[in-house]
């Protein structure tokens, strides 16, 4: 561990936290925008948008993310509310990818708008797609995003698996009662696709009526698949991957486990976000914010916004707070996160 003074004589990498942990991974809220009002997400009553003027602009995000990537950020993803809302998405993304420094282009998209845009996106550098699906039932999608549009996202999920992306996840929330019955039909749906099937345990944030009892831990669902195929077996994960991966043998798909709550994999954390109003947040569930849009537009040199950033990623505390302390803290809705 690293303290402030220490700081002083040893040289610490930029973003590089007090427990030796270097964020070299942003995701960038594009929106708070979004064409469906998933209910884990949107608050029943929705949200009052952010003014346009009080939102990042494109120059000011291509500003911040150059000077993230000089600072040692290397992977950037887009996010929202619904990245491809925003009409200079194919833009703004080739010129992140142009960005010196930044590696990896990513993005975490519902799919619904992805047949709009894929050769773009791909042309403009982006490789990496998270689609989100919660289920597989028109019905229950209806429920749960409080729109239609299964079929259309399930087409695009095809047309994205055929479109030469490095890799496509697919993004589920399991909700009990709600979703947790369809495990194992999302695990077949790998069967005959390379994608990677992502079990997500709700979290808690604001106006998303978490509670425990909806909550599925880790080990109920992976005991739930495993008895519906008793072969799988876990594959081994880098350091910083937020998914515990598993295999089915004979599936071509892969299914990965987020296990933010009940096994939280902060020690490996390399991740920091902006989101669509400039604030940086350096925890998920972390309360603290340091505006950077305000900062730029009182006329703040680079130098001065690296070191905003720089005490920023210095507070980040070792962990979040627990799934329970989690649950009572007031805190945004994650459509005004990005998740
Ligand atoms: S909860 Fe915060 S510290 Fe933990 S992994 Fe998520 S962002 Fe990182």
């Amino acid at each position: 561990m690293t303290d402030s003074a220490s700081r002083l004589t040893e040289p610490v990498s930029p973003l590089t936290d007090t427990f030796g942990r270097r964020h070299t991974y942003l995701r960038i809220a594009l929106t708070e925008r979004c064409n469906l009002r998933c209910t884990y997400c949107m608050p029943a009553g929705g949200v009052d948008l952010l003014p346009r003027h009080h939102q990042l602009t494109f120059e000011e995000i291509i500003r911040l993310s150059g000077l993230f990537a000089r600072l040692g950020v290397t992977k950037i993803r887009l996010t929202g509310g619904e990245p491809l809302v925003r009409k200079d998405v194919p833009a703004l993304a080739a010129a992140l990818s142009r960005l010196p420094g930044v590696e990896t282009l990513a993005m975490t998209t519902n799919g619904l708008l992805l047949d709009r845009h894929l050769d773009t996106l791909h042309a403009a550098g982006l490789r990496l797609l998270n689609i989100s699906l919660d289920t597989l039932q028109a019905d229950r999608f209806q429920a749960i995003t409080r729109r239609p549009g299964l079929e259309k996202v399930i087409r695009n999920v095809d047309l994205t698996l055929g479109a030469g992306f490095d890799a496509v996840k697919l993004n589920c929330v399991v909700m009990r009662g709600v979703n947790d019955d369809e495990l194992a039909d999302f695990a077949r749906f790998g069967a005959e696709r390379d994608i990677e099937v992502r079990f997500i345990e709700y979290m808690p944030f604001g106006g998303n009526g978490w509670d425990h009892d909806a909550f599925v831990p880790y080990k109920d669902m992976l005991s739930t698949l495993q008895s519906a195929f008793p072969a799988m077996h876990p594959l081994n994960d880098g350091p910083h991957e937020t998914a515990k991966t598993w295999c089915i043998p004979g599936f071509r798909g892969r299914l990965g486990f987020i296990t933010s709550m009940s096994e939280p994999f902060c020690g490996g954390c390399n991740r920091i976000r902006l989101m669509t109003d400039g604030n940086l947040k350096v925890c998920l569930f972390g309360r603290g914010e340091t505006s950077l849009r305000d900062a730029m537009r009182a006329g703040a040199t680079d130098d001065e916004l690296s070191i905003l950033i720089d005490l920023a990623v210095t507070g980040k505390k070792a962990a979040h707070a627990g799934m329970t302390a989690l649950a009572t803290q007031d805190d945004r809705p994650m459509i005004r996160i990005g998740g």
